[in-house]
């Protein structure tokens, strides 16, 4: 599994990190790090959520 970033969408509103801290964090200057593009399969419903929460639609989930 992967999580793909649309840098031209996200506006780094921050909902990734609240439903998913270990693997999304706003800088200093609110751009969205990723901090692990390949989670492992047992926190698929965890990342799918903050997937699903990205009120742009900046995020997507790659088998
Ligand atoms: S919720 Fe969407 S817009 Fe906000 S920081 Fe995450 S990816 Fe970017």
């Amino acid at each position: 599994m992967r999580i793909l970033v649309d840098r031209d969408k996200c506006e780094g509103l921050g909902m990734c990190e609240a439903m998913a801290h270990e693997y999304f964090e706003l800088d200093d200057d609110d751009v969205m790090v990723l901090l692990e593009e390949n989670p492992p399969e047992s926190e698929r419903d965890k990342v799918h959520a903050a997937v699903q929460a990205c009120p742009v639609l900046a995020l997507s989930l790659q088998d």
